[in-house]
């Protein structure tokens, strides 16, 4: 609670900084708003993706799964900006499968964070293969970046594309091929 009251003071300042008077009726609240806001948009750093990742038997399924249009939402670790976009994740199963919902929720865990979005996919790979173990990983980003479309060098239109592979879909070309005709196969509007 006191700590509370001290980043309050904080943001306070940081609004005169900015031009405003941090006492005027509509901003009287807005420190304590701004911190609860941070509550929700930085929760990752709260959830732990080892216990998130519980795993089932695969039942003999050996084949590519792969989760498309999975939206998020982040903020650039350079300018505290957002960045949004779609994830597609996918892996091969060794021995075990998770839930599919689980792959989302993985996304999240990690756009909940201050992120650059190269890092972004290549925590989400490494998690899949350190807690599941498949034969291998992918995660394909497509965001916009609010640094780049209000700032700078103002380019509205532009998205940013990272892939991080590991195991058969960075050795193998077919693998790799196949995903991106999953991931496209039934693709209408641009969205990964
Ligand atoms: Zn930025």
């Amino acid at each position: 609670m006191l700590q509370t009251k001290r980043i309050e003071n904080y943001l306070k300042d940081i609004l005169s900084f900015i031009g405003e008077d941090p006492n005027r009726e509509g901003l009287q609240e807005t420190p304590n708003r701004i911190i609860k806001s941070w509550n929700e948009l930085f929760s990752g750093y709260k959830q732990d993706p080892k216990e998130l990742l519980t795993t089932f038997d695969t039942e003999g399924y050996d084949q590519m799964i792969v989760l498309r249009s999975i939206e998020f939402f982040s903020m650039c670790e350079h300018h505290v900006l957002p960045f949004s976009g779609h994830a597609c994740v996918a892996y091969i199963p060794k021995d075990r499968v998770i839930g599919v919902s689980k792959l989302a929720r993985l996304v999240d865990i990690y756009a909940k964070r201050l992120q650059i979005q190269e890092r972004m996919g290549e925590q989400i790979t490494n998690a899949l293969m350190e807690y599941l173990d498949p034969k291998g990983a992918a995660c394909i980003i497509e965001a916009q970046h609010l640094c780049m479309r209000m700032r700078g060098c103002s380019k509205q239109e532009s998205v940013m594309v990272t892939s991080s592979l590991k195991g058969a879909f960075k050795e193998d070309l077919n693998t790799r091929t196949e995903l991106m005709r999953l991931m496209r196969s039934s693709r209408n509007e641009g969205l990964l």
